[in-house]
């Protein structure tokens, strides 16, 4: 396959030499970008084509170590793990499914900036509490559409939905230089109360309060469960539906 120089290409997520080697454009995984986001319309040489026609390099050919992988991710990287569903997909995590992410993707969806963001949120009732979430992709709708779910399970689970942790801030994941989901207004943190967090857990390993028929919800909607990362955070959700 002929292959575009990364000089060439209009946005590129890292910067300094690399050398491709691998342009795949059919490995099953593009097609689900185009799929699951309205922006995207194709994968072509290698490149994701937006509705606007502007386009991304869509696999570096690097071979990463964890931390690039996290770091200097190309879109192709937020493949890496297999997001886990159904019978089995709740014991300890060996990985990180969806933890990486080509920020550049996620700034051309929902917007480059907070003041961008912000143009697209909307505020929802969530469990009482008035939340601002992005209406990009419909994911408000889509929450709503959790919310009629989970308030139809027993009023037992509803004390891990509310309060609510948060939804739409513009900062950065703690410890790091990677913009949070929830800059995006497309991530919502559940009670915090009962959640768990690896950054507070001073080694004691991972561990989880939030009932299956939660996580199941969610993702039945395109929300994938920071409960099944290694670096876990079990108060997490994110809209993510090319993962699905
Ligand atoms: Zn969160």
């Amino acid at each position: 396959m002929k292959v575009r120089s990364v000089a060439k290409s209009v946005i590129i997520g890292f910067t300094g030499a690399a050398t491709i080697l691998a342009a795949n454009c059919n490995d099953g995984k593009a097609v689900k970008l185009v799929r699951a986001y309205s922006q995207i319309v194709a994968c072509k040489d290698n490149h994701i084509i937006f509705q606007d026609g502007t386009k991304m390099l869509y696999d570096d050919g690097r071979t990463k170590s964890f931390w690039q992988l996290l770091n200097q991710p190309d879109i192709e990287d937020m493949f890496y793990y297999p997001y886990p569903r159904g019978r089995g997909s709740f014991a300890p995590p060996k990985g990180d499914p969806g933890r990486i992410r080509h920020e550049p993707l996620f700034r051309k969806i929902y917007g480059d900036s907070a003041a961008a963001v912000k143009r697209n949120l909307v505020t929802i009732n969530w469990f009482g509490k008035l939340v601002r979430v992005t209406r990009v992709n419909g994911v408000a709708k889509h929450l709503m559409a959790v919310q009629r779910e989970l308030r139809a399970l027993p009023k037992s689970y509803w004390k891990f939905l509310s309060p609510i942790g948060g939804t739409f801030t513009w900062r950065y994941i703690a410890g790091t230089k990677r913009l949070s989901v929830h800059s995006f207004g497309a991530a919502i943190d559940i009670n915090v109360k009962y959640s768990a967090y690896w950054r507070w857990s001073r080694g004691r390993g991972y561990s989880n309060q939030i009932p299956h028929e939660i996580v199941e919800i969610f993702e039945r909607h395109g929300f994938i469960w920071g409960g099944k990362w290694k670096h876990y955070d079990t108060m997490h959700f994110e809209y993510r539906p090319e993962l699905f």
